[in-house]
């Protein structure tokens, strides 16, 4: 958590240890200039009337957000959160962070997730549980093979747009099954419904292209890869995405996560996203957000 989080957290705290009068100018630089080693913990009544009365005078969802204690408030602090949250996932120490009744209450009021995740259906990667996130923090869609159509562009647009969430993270896993499928020839795909095979579709572009590559294990995760980095390409063909990046209220990055160690890799400049190429030599940026 930055410095500036805190000094935010300690002013609010010192809003609401006044009975909701608002500080003066002397007393927030007071604040920030002494912060309190031990501060009072936030009162979750008082919060939600904050959040009530912010409500009833027509405040936005992003002035609600405000009031909340925020986990991020720009794209390289959601980064930041969903990696450190993924650390203590796979390194045992996840706090598996719960609201008392009364925030649960307040969260009826509105939502402020900080960013957006589409990842794949499947039973083994439960979101919230692998970032270590709780209620009111993701935006999440799942759809098997995480793929960009319709209505998770939709859903995804609805999360920048209205929700004013700061990154979007379109998250492939080992051992995707949907991906898996879309590997193999046209003729197996075929005995599929209609349906499922309007799902492969979405993924066969870019599987079709990978090198090829015998071990089984290294082939798949070549494959989730390469339809990660299709998925958000997709992604950012989209205007309202491509402006939102434009002016720096998102980042658009990828994942792939191990279910066998709980671990997460992160994509997120322009080379870890290109389609083509070697991708062997990005193997020692693997879980660079450990160092
Ligand atoms: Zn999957």
């Amino acid at each position: 958590m930055s410095d500036n989080k805190i000094g935010r957290r300690d002013i609010c705290k010192g809003f609401l240890a006044l009975g909701g009068i608002a500080l003066t100018g002397a007393a927030v630089k007071g604040q920030e200039a002494k912060p309190s080693p031990t501060p009072a913990p936030l009162d979750p009544i008082l919060q939600d009337q904050r959040i009530a009365d912010a409500v009833k005078r027509g405040a936005t969802m992003e002035e609600i957000s405000k009031l909340r204690d925020p986990v991020a408030a720009n794209p390289q602090e959601a980064i930041r959160a969903l990696k450190t949250g993924n650390a203590r996932f796979f390194s045992g120490s996840a706090r598996r962070p719960e609201l008392s009744a009364a925030e649960r209450r307040a969260q009826i009021l509105a939502q402020t997730p900080f960013a957006v995740v589409l990842s794949c259906s499947d039973s083994r990667v439960p979101t919230e549980i692998i970032f270590d996130q709780g209620l009111g923090t993701l935006f999440i869609t799942r759809v098997a093979g995480n793929v960009v159509e319709t209505s998770t562009l939709g859903s995804i647009e609805y999360g920048v747009e209205h929700l004013k969430t700061y990154l979007v993270v379109v998250m492939g896993h080992e051992g995707c099954g949907a991906v898996k499928a879309a590997l193999l020839s046209p003729a197996e795909r075929s005995r599929e419904s209609e349906n499922v095979q309007a799902l492969l579709n979405h993924i066969v572009p870019a599987v079709s292209s990978i090198a090829k590559i015998r071990d089984e294990k290294a082939k798949m995760r070549e494959a989730v890869v390469a339809n990660v980095r299709q998925q958000v390409q997709n992604l950012k063909r989209a205007k309202s995405i491509q402006n939102a990046v434009s002016r720096n209220k998102i980042a658009v990055i990828g994942a792939y996560y191990e279910i066998t160690s709980g671990a997460v890799d992160f994509f997120e400049t322009d080379e870890d996203l290109r389609l083509a190429g070697n991708y062997g030599e990005r193997c020692g940026k693997w879980r660079s957000h450990l160092a």
